[in-house]
């Protein structure tokens, strides 16, 4: 099933808007709004702590949003599953509290050389603070994880190996089942970035067994300032909390303090549940869309983009074939630049992406300053690709 594009307020209200930014943030199905205001306008109430029926009632909210998101992306044990404000929050939690209690001088850490900001400077801060060694795996010219090279690079000193599932830039879907099986082979706990991959794609995170699997929200078309992060409990318990306060303790003595159980030991403060409420809300209009039909869907919409887009003089697009990437066509135009193109793409209501992406190693590596990025979701369709090639082809008759 697609989705319908009147389920999208925003959408809907502009008729001429062709939006091609997903892979940024996503728009939001009325279903999703509904449940936020419905949330506020009936079961507001701090949870975990009043001793009223308003209250019980924001916290039953609250754990069954928590259940929800755990069935939809295959997590069963839901106390493993703790609300952060997003992927960012997520990664920066687990180099933060896993990191600085496990890893040391001298010890390894392994990247890619394909990652997104958000899992490249946590990394690379911890082991700057703690004089281990950053190992950053290659991409080959086509936009992939060497895996050669990352097999060799995962070995007895490796603590930990952080990649994504799905790259932002580019759309590559790693082989992240051979590259968790590399990294457990050796020992080393293994932290994945599905950012780009619980949107898109059929996911269950147990059977995945990445020992961290985090996400946002905002990008699944559930609201802004909700993500997830996935934990195996016994790494979870054995680790210590990220922030402290309020609700994330079991006893507070004047000079030590004691901690609460999964998964409030990582949600210190007030929790946001309306968001919470509002990305289950999510889960459930993707599930019923089906990951497997929004997975197809994209990917015709992917492949198509690709082959008019390559069928216009001087147009590159990168990254590997669109059937192995997710719904993103990263491209340049010849000599316009990527901004130029987004600023001529806006003035037909097109909004794509130009730049790094967040992920300047990445470019560095391509040698490229800049793409041009268009990527596509479930209330995407070829009209949106129409209005795609138009756009390119008028800036090229713009740009001479
Ligand atoms: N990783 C990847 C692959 C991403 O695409 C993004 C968002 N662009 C992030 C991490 C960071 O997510 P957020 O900004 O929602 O924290």
């Amino acid at each position: 099933m697609t989705a319908k594009r009147a389920d999208f307020p925003l959408l809907a209200s502009s008729p001429g808007l062709h939006y091609l930014d997903s892979a940024a943030t996503s728009q939001k199905p009325r279903a999703v709004l509904d449940a936020m205001m419905h949330y506020y306008t009936h079961d507001n109430a701090n949870p975990h702590r009043g001793a009223y029926a308003l209250s019980a009632r924001a916290t039953d909210r609250y754990h069954q949003a928590r259940e929800t998101i755990a069935a939809f992306v295959g997590v069963r044990d839901s106390a493993c599953l703790i609300f952060t404000r997003g992927t960012t929050e997520s990664l920066n939690l687990v180099a933060t509290a896993w990191g600085r209690a496990n890893v040391g001088r001298d010890d390894e850490i392994v990247i890619t050389g394909l990652e997104h900001h958000a899992n490249f400077v946590p990394w690379q801060q911890l082991a700057n603070a703690v004089g281990a060694k950053l190992r950053i795996c290659d991409v080959t010219a086509d936009g992939r994880v060497d895996i050669d090279q990352f097999r060799t690079l995962v070995g007895p000193r490796t603590k930990v190996a952080a990649f994504n599932h799905v790259s932002n830039a580019l759309g590559t879907i790693n082989p992240v089942r051979e590259m968790i099986a590399i990294a457990h082979a050796a020992g080393a706990i293994v932290v994945c970035d599905g950012a780009q991959a619980a949107p898109h794609l059929p996911l269950d995170i147990d059977a995945l067994g990445a020992d961290f699997y985090a996400f946002s929200g905002h990008k699944m078309l559930g609201p802004m300032g909700c993500g997830v992060l996935v934990g195996k409990r016994a790494v979870l318990e054995a680790m210590p909390p990220y922030q402290t306060g309020g609700d994330m303790i079991e006893y507070v003595a004047d000079d030590r303090s004691t901690w609460n159980v999964l998964p409030h030991k990582f949600e210190a403060g007030t929790p946001n549940v309306a968001d919470a409420v509002g990305l289950a809300a999510a889960c459930d209009y993707l599930q019923q869309l089906g990951m497997a039909d929004v997975r197809a869907h994209e990917q015709t919409l992917t492949a198509l983009a690709t082959e008019r887009l390559l069928a216009i003089p001087e147009v590159a697009v990168y990254g590997p074939p669109p059937a192995e990437r997710s719904g993103v066509v990263s491209f340049t135009v010849g000599q316009i630049h990527p901004h130029d193109l987004a600023t001529i793409l806006d003035e037909l209501d097109v909004c794509i992406r130009a730049g790094h992406h967040c992920a300047q190693p990445l470019m560095r590596r391509l040698n490229l300053p800049a793409t041009a990025r268009a990527s596509f979701y479930v209330y995407n369709s070829e009209a949106d690709v129409d209005a795609l090639v138009a756009g390119v082809q008028r800036a090229r008759e713009v740009f001479g």
